[in-house]
């Protein structure tokens, strides 16, 4: 009988860690809660998901070629093809948590959001700079961000938003390659001990819920 060996490695903050076994997807019982900063881990851990495309409309990319690589590209592609094959644009949107789209930018939910209604505004081009985005882009964005400031005080009465574009990996940003408008409401004491030692955030609604309740103020 083989001797089970398990090899310590050691994490950012070199803590030592225990390797995750053969076919174990998660090496630390954090990782089962919710941590939105390990989403490239995760997701490094599923060689079948294919990046933006939730599973309902997994019929797209009809082959390979079609992947676009992209979070957010992946995700509208996934949309417009579900659309042409017969879905309902509601039905679409809904699953991809796509709360409206307008011209040349489109707003969904943060599938790992900071604080409830955590939406990003996202141009359909995919630029890394805003400096690169088209005037009539960037005029929408800030529109946008304007709709986004009264839908979310609206729904979630907060005591203010964050608003924040993240340039590239050093700043921060997941998603490097495709600019995206961060706006979330944020509450007095929203950040707690869970925060701060577990580096795991608690949210009260599953993002269904977040998404119904988005999408009426953005239509108006
Ligand atoms: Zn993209």
């Amino acid at each position: 009988m083989q001797p089970v060996v398990r090899r310590t490695s050691r994490n950012e903050n070199n803590l030592p860690v225990r390797d995750a076994a053969p076919g174990q997807r998660y090496t630390r019982p954090m990782d089962r809660l919710w941590t939105p900063w390990r989403y490239s881990y995760i997701t490094r851990a599923d060689p079948q998901a294919r990046t933006g495309v939730p599973a309902e409309l997994n019929a797209w990319p009809p082959s390979d070629a079609d992947d676009r690589h992209c979070i957010f590209c992946n995700m509208i592609a996934a949309v417009d093809y579900a659309i042409a094959q017969g879905m309902p644009r509601e039905t679409a949107e809904m699953a991809a948590h796509i709360v409206y789209r307008g011209q040349s930018c489109f707003v969904c939910l943060n599938a790992y959001p900071y604080s409830t209604g955590h939406v990003m505004i996202v141009p359909y081009q995919h630029v890394a700079s805003l400096a690169a985005l088209p005037t009539e882009a960037a005029e929408e964005l800030i529109l946008l961000a304007q709709r986004a400031e009264l839908a979310l005080r609206e729904v979630y009465k907060p005591g203010g938003l964050n608003m924040g574009l993240n340039l590239g990996e050093a700043a921060g940003a997941g998603i490097a390659d495709h600019i995206h408008l961060h706006v979330l409401p944020r509450w007095l004491g929203d950040t707690n001990f869970m925060t701060v030692t577990a580096e795991t955030r608690v949210l009260p609604e599953p993002l269904d819920v977040t998404w119904a309740k988005l999408r009426p103020p953005f239509k108006n």
